[in-house]
């Protein structure tokens, strides 16, 4: 399978900057703010929840609550590009508060350079993410799977090989973890080699000092008899297994291959319940729930049948992940007729939001803390070091690229990285604050650009997909922090982003 994207283990670094703070606004100078020692951060969003401001600043984090007559105009000003001002022309405003906000900064700071400089810390910083494809081969046939068709399957020869490296790596980078995620393929179609490779790299983790952890992405359907021990004894931490709706809209998207069965004659959908419903006792399921356009109306279904089985309430509380299934290569094309339009699939999310469903756990993989911190990590892909094993002993950067050897950065062999592929020095060198759109945008610091690898192949919807996403989502989230709501409609525009 791994017909889906895989989650960046990274994502879930928490966040560092949290300021927070409710201010009185007095009033307003009535000369207005000018001069020349500080000037307005471009980072800076306000949210009108009347009688009350909010205030936010995506390099920071930080969120001010004004209020008083004067609040609507301060905010104005303090969001409307850069203006410069001496503090002497604002007696009664708390610039202290403003100033440790970064609402207002020194006159002249080069704020892209900030970002730039939290965006090479993140590369560096991000934990270690190995992610191993032990088989390219499914025994399922998803009709949107982007993957290349092959049989190429890990041997455990190879281990060794994959050894060396890893050891390499903690060795001289010195890593104090590693997150190995199990890939495929269905990963557990070479259950030989995850287990052995796993228990090899443990013992690697062991000996170095470093902290191991691990996660896997599954359709579910030929795990071990016993699940529970086959996560603890692999240390698995968080077991991905995604679904296309509920069981009818699922066993006919997911079809059996030519040659594969389950056992018993069950079928796919019934395989995969059983074991969340086994797994939820000893670790973290992510119930990915990828949706379009003809198997939308299973959404609510779906929860309610989870509710029933009791996946929100076990020792290790199931986290739903609603996902829009998008066409993701060449091979997936014909699946861009059924997609969800962006504005579908965030009416969706929007039902999600009702109080109703206050008990689900629901995860928005755009802001995995909840709030819109600065970001200290990137995906995987772009983590120092981080690698994907490909089945074909090619390494790659991203998990979506898997199979397509065009655009594998290295080969695995005894001594490494071979660093003689074409998107090697690509990916090496990325930095969103070098890309025109992005350095000018307001969302950039809690954005980073979002995924990589829509800009290597300069997917233009793909990115302004993601731009809709903050101007849509960004209001809610900010005014999250003081438990209220934007109006209604209240969304940013192209204006607000790019200043
Ligand atoms: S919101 Fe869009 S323009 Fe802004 S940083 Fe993200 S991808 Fe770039
Ligand atoms: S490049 Fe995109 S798809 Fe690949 S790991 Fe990063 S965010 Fe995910």
């Amino acid at each position: 399978m791994a017909s889906t994207p895989p989650s960046a283990p990274s994502s879930r670094v928490p966040p560092t900057v949290a300021p927070s703070a409710t201010l009185d606004c007095a009033g307003l100078p009535e000369d207005g703010l000018h001069g020349g020692a500080f000037a307005v951060s471009r980072f800076n969003f306000r949210v009108p929840v009347p009688p009350a401001t909010v205030l936010y600043n995506s390099k920071t984090g930080a969120v001010l609550r004004l209020s008083g007559a004067d609040a609507p105009e301060l905010a104005d000003i303090l969001t409307s590009g850069v203006v410069q001002f001496g503090t002497s022309a604002i007696p009664q405003l708390p610039i202290a508060q403003l100033l440790s906000g970064e609402f207002l900064v020194p006159a002249g700071t080069d704020e892209i350079h900030d970002v730039r400089t939290c965006f090479s810390t993140a590369r560096r910083e991000t934990p270690l993410v190995v992610t191993i494809t032990t088989t390219m081969k499914c025994n399922l046939n998803c009709y949107y799977c982007y993957e290349p068709r092959s049989n190429d399957t890990v041997h455990p020869s190879r281990i060794p090989d994959i050894e060396e490296w890893i050891r390499l790596r903690l060795q001289t980078r010195k890593h104090r973890c590693l997150h190995v995620d199990w890939y495929g393929g269905e990963p557990m179609l070479n259950l030989q080699f995850l287990e052995a490779a796993s228990e090899a790299i443990q013992r690697i983790c062991y000996g170095e000092g470093v902290q191991y952890s691990a996660s896997i992405i599954s359709n579910g359907t030929v795990w071990p008899d016993n699940p529970g021990e086959f996560v603890k004894r692999n240390r698995i931490r968080e077991v991905q297994i995604s679904f296309d709706g509920l069981r009818e809209n699922h066993v006919q998207r997911r079809r059996l291959r030519r040659n594969h069965e389950l056992g018993g004659g069950a079928n796919a959908f019934d395989c995969a319940v059983r074991l969340v419903d086994q797994l939820l006792d000893f670790t973290r399921v992510d119930i990915r729930l990828n949706l379009d356009c003809h198997n939308k109306r299973d959404l609510m279904p779906f929860i309610d049948f989870a509710r029933n089985r009791g996946w929100f309430t076990r020792k290790f509380p199931g986290v739903l992940q609603v996902a829009r299934l998008t066409s993701y290569s060449e091979r997936s094309a014909p699946m861009r007729f059924s997609e969800l339009s962006i504005s579908e699939y965030e009416e969706l999310r929007d039902r999600l939001r009702d109080r109703k469903f206050s008990d689900v756990p629901i995860e928005e993989s755009e802001v995995p803390d909840h709030f819109p911190f600065p970001r200290t990590f990137v995906c995987a892909a772009l983590a120092r070091d981080s690698v994907v094993f490909g089945a074909d002993c090619h390494l790659y950067r991203c998990g979506l690229q898997v199979g397509f050897r065009d655009r594998a950065v290295g080969y695995l062999d005894n001594s490494g990285w071979t660093p003689h592929f074409t998107d090697s020095h690509w990916w090496d060198t990325f930095d969103p604050t070098s890309i025109p759109r992005c350095a000018s945008c307001s969302f950039l610091p809690i954005c980073f650009g979002g995924c990589p690898l829509k800009h290597l192949r300069n997917d233009t919807s793909g990115i302004d997909d993601q731009c809709k996403y903050w101007r849509r989502n960004l209001p809610r989230l900010i005014t999250s922090r003081f438990g209220l709501m934007p109006p209604n409609d209240f969304v940013y525009t192209e204006s607000d982003q790019f200043r």
